[in-house]
């Protein structure tokens, strides 16, 4: 297939991936004597931090995710193919797309992660997961659709399984995924489920570390547990989950809670694309790069943002994967390549922290700032909308978020619990969009005589 992209005078830049740093790259590039050619296997930019809103009900879809042709709409040097990247050649300078051959003379790979079950194959199998729009949706589904099930049910297993609720990953999008899940149970499903005892519902968060939400200061770890204990979501710390099958959460082969919903956010892996030599794939499948996001050995190919390595001396296991650094990264680079196009040397990256929040609940939220600066509760709260508010792309999802949190806020209400995309395990995908031949249902075995409801004590 021909992608059909004009032949310009200029050099041309293919960035792959339109998330944070992509997006960021192009635009900072629209005056540069370059022709930028953006593939993206989606048509939008989704804007990850607040996936959990749309799983819960808080949020549209819509509002979160953005057309990449209308971001670029105007910019002269910009193309956008939507396509799956399936390789890169760098010997022949060629990008091998679902659409066709891409031939560049620089190259970014803006490619962002992927889920880590580090090798858990019954969890890769039958957990949700929360790195995409579907996943945020077929998440909202299903914890409807199993309460409507749990309606169905006479056997006391198979009801606490259908609506206990099992997060996995005490960093920020667990730690924000249960508190939702709490004021949901809290406001929204006594209202639609009055027939259903919901004092039985248990809301667990399990954390491998001794600590939840392990990068932030020690005094918002401990405000996030304060929030979460008064929400009644069980923290679970220094706890691990080894399997997920026939419903129940397995921490050993004897202890496990029974759950048909188990949210696995414990991980992220680089989202490396195949044809790198494999020396400069590092640990977590991130790229190598240089100072200036430089892949070494390969002049002409840079990576940004999650799927970048960069390490520094103060961070000697990579820069975090954070929306901050793919975009300080994107802006960075875009005036690199332009002192490379001129003959001049590049010079190095330097990240700036400007600080880390993370949201429980209504008024509390937790912010780290530079400087040893924390605050918390409704102040912190504010700091998180604000901020969530202003970087959200496009004037239209600025308004519709707006109404949307302050109909909640002032209703107590989360408007959006239509099932309209029924979701079953077998449904399950894989973070490229492919059906997975392994994905099975899970059988559950309620005909057995229940057994005695086992976990950990909390932590
Ligand atoms: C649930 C959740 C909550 C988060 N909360 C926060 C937060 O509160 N604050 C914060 O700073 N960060 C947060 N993050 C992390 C933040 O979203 C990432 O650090 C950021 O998105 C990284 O930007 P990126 O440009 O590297 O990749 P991404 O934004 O992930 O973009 C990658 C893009 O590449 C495309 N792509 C990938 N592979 C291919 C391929 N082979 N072919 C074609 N296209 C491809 C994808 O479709 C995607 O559009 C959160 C992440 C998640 C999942």
């Amino acid at each position: 297939m021909d992608t059909n992209l004009p032949v310009s005078g200029n050099p041309r830049v293919v960035i792959i991936g339109c998330g944070f740093g992509g997006l960021r790259l192009a635009k900072s590039l629209r005056h540069a004597p370059v022709q930028v050619v953006v593939v993206d296997r989606n048509n939008y930019h989704n804007f990850q931090p607040l996936l959990y809103q749309v799983a819960t009900g808080a949020l549209e879809a819509d509002s979160i995710a953005y057309p990449i042709r209308k971001i670029f709409a105007g910019q002269k040097n910009f193309y956008y193919r939507m396509a799956d990247v399936q390789r890169v050649d760098p010997t022949s300078n060629t990008v091998v797309t679902s659409v066709g051959d891409i031939r560049y003379d620089y190259l970014v790979l803006a490619t962002g992660s992927l889920t880590n079950f580090f090798g858990l194959e019954s969890i890769e199998r039958n957990a949700m997961q929360i790195k995409s729009i579907p996943n945020a949706l077929n998440l909202r589904s299903f914890i409807f659709q199993n309460f409507e099930k749990a309606l169905l049910t006479d056997n006391p297993e198979e009801k606490q399984a259908l609506m206990n609720i099992v997060v996995v990953g005490g960093g920020p999008t667990g730690v924000e995924i249960s508190g939702s899940l709490a004021e949901m149970r809290k406001h929204v499903l006594p209202k639609d489920y009055p027939e259903l005892n919901l004092g039985a519902m248990q809301i667990f968060l399990v954390e491998a570390g001794p600590a939840l939400l392990g990068p932030m200061s020690p005094a918002s770890q401990a405000d996030a547990k304060r929030y979460l204990d008064e929400l009644g979501v069980r923290v679970m710390v220094n706890t691990s989950i080894k399997r997920f099958e026939n419903c129940r959460a397995y921490f050993s082969d004897t202890e496990f809670i029974p759950t048909e919903n188990l949210v696995w956010a414990a991980g992220v892996n680089g989202a490396e694309v195949p044809g790198l030599p494999a020396e400069v794939v590092a640990r977590n499948k991130r790229i190598t790069v240089n100072a200036w996001n430089q892949v070494p050995s390969l002049p002409n190919v840079f990576a940004i943002g999650d799927v970048a390595n960069m390490v520094t001396d103060e961070m000697p296991r990579g820069l975090p994967m954070l929306a901050p650094v793919a975009q300080q990264q994107a802006d960075h680079l875009a005036a690199n390549l332009q002192r490379l196009l001129r003959g001049e040397t590049p010079k190095d990256f330097v990240y700036t922290n400007k600080g880390v929040m993370a949201i429980v609940s209504r008024n509390k939220a937790v912010v780290d700032l530079p400087k040893n600066i924390h605050f918390n509760g409704i102040f912190g709260w504010f700091t998180w909308l604000f901020v969530h508010l202003m970087t959200l792309v496009g004037f239209r999802n600025k308004v519709v978020a707006f109404v949307d949190w302050a109909f909640s806020y002032f209703s107590s209400d989360q408007a959006l619990r239509l099932i309209i995309r029924p979701f079953s395990r077998k449904d399950l995908k894989d973070d490229k969009g492919k059906k997975s031949a392994e994905h099975r249902v899970a059988t559950p075995q309620y005909n057995a005589p229940p057994p005695a409801i086992q976990a950990p004590a909390a932590g």
